[in-house]
């Protein structure tokens, strides 16, 4: 079973200027270009995009996929609604519409979606995100974030948030990738969508201490959600065995993600 474990395919129907752009230009929520985008375009727009990343997604054979969906509950139903019909099973982990936290609106997402997957806590308030992040362990839901991506965060400050996993990585140091090994936290890079900011992930020494490393390809509107594609860019690029390559699509997130794929298979 193949897995691509981090996308955000909401955004694959941007097509992106040409020129050179910083991760916080495009991405960082509310005003990267990636959002006005988002907020201004039609659900039916988006929905299309999505389909099309999902047509990319089965064509290389992937089975899960695990999207951080923008757009709070409406974001979860247009991605329900792109993947119906199709075989590929969707991982769902949603996010509030604005930086805040609302116990009605984390209670109404959480009743859909598989748990929530944020941008970067310094995106959020301290007691807020801290409150979400209770919120969606109360509900035995998935929380994940994405961290130290363009500077290296602190990583007390992640772990306290108990995430299943992190993405990214790419300015952590040694000991940051330590204390995640410890905690058993895991972590899903994506190179291609790093090498497109001049960023690199730290899969030296996520290998070095044995952290359990999984393969995404990220925004739709810059990389194709191919993760067949990722796979050998790893391979060409890091120096990384094939084997060990193989295992972050298929054996490490089937053994992470086995208690979810098991109600997946029992639905
Ligand atoms: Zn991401």
């Amino acid at each position: 079973m193949i897995f691509n474990c981090h996308t955000h395919i909401g955004d694959a129907f941007v097509s992106l200027p040409k020129g050179k752009w910083s991760v916080e230009e495009l991405f960082t929520p509310p005003h990267g270009l990636k959002h006005r985008m988002l907020s201004k375009a039609s659900e039916q727009i988006i929905i299309d995009g999505m389909k099309k990343a999902i047509d990319i997604m089965e064509k290389c054979g992937t089975s899960v996929f695990i999207d951080f969906r923008e757009g709070g509950v409406d974001g979860v139903k247009m991605l329900i609604e792109a993947v119906k019909g199709r075989k590929i099973f969707p991982i769902i982990l949603a996010r509030p519409k604005e930086l805040e936290y609302d116990e009605r609106e984390v209670d109404e997402l959480l009743s859909t979606a598989d748990g929530i997957g944020i941008s970067s806590i310094y995106d959020w308030n301290e007691e807020d995100v801290k409150m979400l992040a209770e919120h969606t362990h109360e509900k035995r839901k998935i929380f994940a974030l994405h961290a130290s991506e363009i500077r290296r965060e602190d990583i007390e400050k992640i772990i306290e948030l108990k995430p299943k996993f992190i993405v990214h990585l790419c300015r952590a140091n040694e000991d940051d990738i330590k204390r995640i090994a410890d905690k058993g936290i895991g972590v899903v890079i994506c190179p291609r969508a790093n090498s497109f900011f001049n960023l690199k992930p730290p899969v030296e020494y996520l290998l070095e201490y044995k952290v359990k490393v999984m393969l995404g390809t990220d925004n739709a509107m810059i990389v194709k959600p191919d993760i067949i594609e990722e796979m050998n860019f790893l391979i060409k690029n890091f120096n990384v065995p094939e084997e060990k390559a193989i295992d972050m699509i298929e054996k490490n997130p089937t053994n992470f993600f086995e208690e979810i794929l098991k109600k997946m298979l029992h639905s």
